[in-house]
């Protein structure tokens, strides 16, 4: 695996991929790689001749400064990791090389944007949207793959290739999630052992709203999740909702057949912000977005 740090590196390792017919399969994380990250390394590779992943912790996307400077990091670990799993390059570049000194655009993305994670966390979306354009510019791959674990956001980058016809295929890849259920995320190395199995009752209570989502109404399902959750000592709510898939706009009532309705959360534990979501239209929990 070679590891690339400038945008000069990057551009001379990817040379003879961008003079082919090979296809390149892009990976964008902030490091302290997981199992889910992998996942969706994995099927880079399966779709592709070259698969690529960046680490880079992106200060824009960071609305609480403490947040930012607690995110974990270790880079060494991160290349081993990929190393292991048999990636091709490793871009890493440094805010720098990122940024520069170019003025920060600003993005008009709609709802997707707007609502829940973009109300919660003011300017993440900006953030999300500046790095990701900037990452797909430098690295042209034909496809850059995003876990569903972070939903709005995805749907804020399908919004983005829409927006700006930004040219690779953007590929949505299912939550990993530890035997407990908690999903798999980087944040969870904050939380001790027990931080781990109090935060792995939010996807209890998201299973338990998916098999009655056929059964009581929308208001009912989410008072009855909210109920359940204030009820485990050790988690601070901050939302759950229950939207359309793809617009993100609350739901009222169960129409069967006529949208996906997914349920959505943020919540703290151990002073960590953890996120979660899960299809409530599909019984199997498959979230085929
Ligand atoms: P992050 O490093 O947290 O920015 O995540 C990088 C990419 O990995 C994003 O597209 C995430 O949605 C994805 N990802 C993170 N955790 C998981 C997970 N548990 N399952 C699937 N994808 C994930």
């Amino acid at each position: 695996m070679q590891i690339l740090k400038t945008r000069v590196e990057l551009e001379n390792a990817l040379a003879f991929i961008r003079k082919s017919n090979h296809t390149l399969g892009f990976v964008p994380t902030m490091g302290a790689l997981h199992k889910g990250h992998i996942s969706l390394l994995t099927k880079a590779q399966k779709e592709n001749s070259y698969s690529i992943a960046s680490v880079f912790v992106n200060p824009t996307q960071f609305n609480d400064p403490q947040d930012y400077s607690k995110y974990p990091r270790n880079l060494s670990v991160d290349a081993r990791i990929l190393e292991d799993a048999k990636c091709d390059f490793l871009f890493a570049p440094s805010n720098n090389e990122v940024y520069r000194d170019d003025a920060i655009e600003s993005f008009e993305l709609g709802t997707v944007m707007q609502t829940l994670e973009g109300a919660f966390r003011p300017g993440h979306f900006q953030g999300v949207a500046a790095v990701v354009k900037r990452l797909l510019e430098m690295v042209q791959p034909t496809k850059v793959y995003f876990g569903l674990k972070d939903y709005q956001q995805f749907l804020v980058i399908k919004k983005l290739k829409e927006e700006y016809n930004l040219s690779p295929d953007i590929v949505g890849c299912e939550i990993i999630r530890e035997e407990s259920g908690l999903a798999m995320s980087s944040r969870n190395q904050l939380l001790s052992s027990e931080g781990k199995e109090i935060a792995s009752n939010l996807s209890r209570v998201l299973r338990e709203m998916r098999s009655r989502y056929r059964s009581v109404s929308t208001p009912q399902l989410l008072a009855e999740g909210k109920k359940r959750i204030s009820a485990i000592a050790g988690i601070r709510l901050e939302y759950l909702e229950v939207v359309d898939a793809k617009t993100l706009i609350p739901v009222s009532q169960p129409f069967a057949g006529e949208f996906d309705a997914i349920a959505l959360l943020a919540a703290h534990v151990e002073g960590v912000r953890l996120i979660d979501n899960m299809f409530l239209t599909f019984p199997q929990g498959s979230t085929n977005a």
